[in-house]
């Protein structure tokens, strides 16, 4: 992805490769996207001392409609985030134009902020480094399987072109998103990829490349898939799709699958100076057979992730580390059978029911005429977004033909 276009500076590590083998951290953080880099700011706050570690360089791009509803801009005004982020470009939400056989419903929104990955995410790990928190990015970071009857528990640290070092912290909190290795030597935790999950696809166009609605989401559900467009900083578009991979591969790739599900919303797709470049996620809809074992903690989508249709990723991924940070605390005084069924029981009664929900709505998105009726039946009555996206939407204020 082309991120010479991005106004974020790079965020240099803030200590040696090999320095951050010399400790025994209280709390190794592995991803810096929203889950980590909240974790790591809110433990290092607390007078901790925590290493995050990013795989990618900083800024980096990430397939996401980077659409935050108005529960992830309340979590982040706590923390006194949401300035920043309206300082760096992010555009005001407040509606969601839902396109689904030549309809159109225009929903209300609670206030929510578009924003892309890039600036967002740099901005939540210098929040996390002013808070004292140690970051080390290019860093692939893998849990060692082997636990010892000492304080802590091993990670591995890999940078190219360097040999591998070991560190060690008294919590690990993996939050490395969809289909990460970082547990892969963990043998108690492994994923479960759901059958027929979708995959999801995204970019960042630039201007006029297709229109976006001024402070509206537009999301056009097709067969194949769906996609949400979104206009960012600088007048720039973010695209993101969940896409059935035959559908995908049926278009001939990225541009051709999205630009058939805009059609069908009456949206052209306008070649892209240069040409767009999309990355790719592995299967979207999986679960992690346990967010917990001896030591770690799973936060955000590493936990699992149905599909982006309800918009509330991220929102779930702040709200999940914020719930971690008091159970981390705890953890790292003691790890024993108290903090583990604590955060067994967060994730099975918050972060499964909510998917349960969510795998519901986009099953249902699966029948394309049952998804033009549930357009046409949204428009007519409104109680019936809080329904099926509550945390995204307010209320339908009308239909139009597209
Ligand atoms: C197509 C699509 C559209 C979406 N649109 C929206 C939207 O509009 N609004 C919304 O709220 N949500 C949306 N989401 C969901 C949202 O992107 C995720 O829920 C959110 O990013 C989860 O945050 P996270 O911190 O758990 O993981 P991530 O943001 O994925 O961060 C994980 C980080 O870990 C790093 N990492 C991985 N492995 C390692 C390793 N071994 N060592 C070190 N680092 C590692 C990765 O590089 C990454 O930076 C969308 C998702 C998709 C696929």
């Amino acid at each position: 992805m082309d991120t010479g276009r991005l106004v974020t500076p790079p965020i240099p590590a803030t200590l040696d490769f090999d320095a951050a083998a010399s400790l025994l951290w209280d709390v190794i953080v592995i991803g810096a996207g929203p889950a980590g880099a909240s974790a790591a700011a809110q433990l290092a706050a607390a007078g901790r001392s925590v290493l995050l570690i990013e795989r990618k360089a900083f800024p980096r791009y990430k397939v996401c409609g980077g659409c935050l509803n108005s529960h992830a801009v309340a979590l982040l005004a706590r923390r006194g985030i949401d300035a920043e982020l309206r300082a760096a470009g992010a555009r005001p939400l407040t509606a969601l134009h839902l396109h689904s056989g030549g309809r159109r419903a225009v929903l209300a929104l609670p206030p929510g902020l578009a924003i892309t990955r890039a600036t967002l995410d740099a901005v939540l790990v210098r929040a996390a480094i002013a808070a004292g928190c140690a970051f080390l990015p290019e860093t692939t970071a893998g849990v060692e399987g082997e636990v010892t009857a000492d304080a802590g528990r091993g990670v591995t640290l890999e940078q190219s072109g360097r040999t591998r070092v070991s560190a060690r912290a008294r919590v690990i909190v993996v939050a490395a998103g969809l289909g990460h290795q970082a547990l892969r030597e963990v043998a108690s935790v492994h994923d479960v990829v759901a059958p027929h999950a979708r995959v999801g696809v995204g970019t960042v166009a630039g201007p006029g490349v297709v229109t976006a609605g001024d402070g509206a989401v537009t999301l056009a559900v097709g067969t194949g898939g769906y996609v949400g467009v979104a206009a960012v900083e600088d007048g720039r578009v973010q695209l993101a799709a969940a896409l059935d991979p035959a559908y995908l591969k049926a278009s001939g790739g990225a541009t051709a699958a999205v630009r058939g599900l805009l059609a069908s919303a009456r949206m052209t797709l306008a070649p892209d100076e240069g040409g767009l470049t999309w990355l790719g996620t592995v299967p979207l809809s999986r679960r992690v057979s346990a967010p917990v074992s001896h030591r770690i903690f799973v936060v955000g989508d590493a936990v699992g992730y149905v599909e982006p249709f309800t918009g509330e990723g991220m929102a779930w991924a702040l709200a999940a580390a914020d719930a971690l940070v008091p159970v981390a605390l705890a953890a790292i005084q003691t790890w024993d059978h108290r903090v583990e069924r604590q955060w067994q029981l967060f994730c099975h009664t918050l972060v499964t029911r909510h998917q349960r929900r969510c795998r519901a709505v986009t099953r249902v998105l699966r029948y394309p005429a049952v998804a033009h009726l549930m357009v046409a039946a949204l428009s007519r009555h409104p109680g019936l977004a809080d329904v099926l996206m509550p945390g995204l939407t307010g209320n339908t204020t009308h239909e139009e033909r597209a």
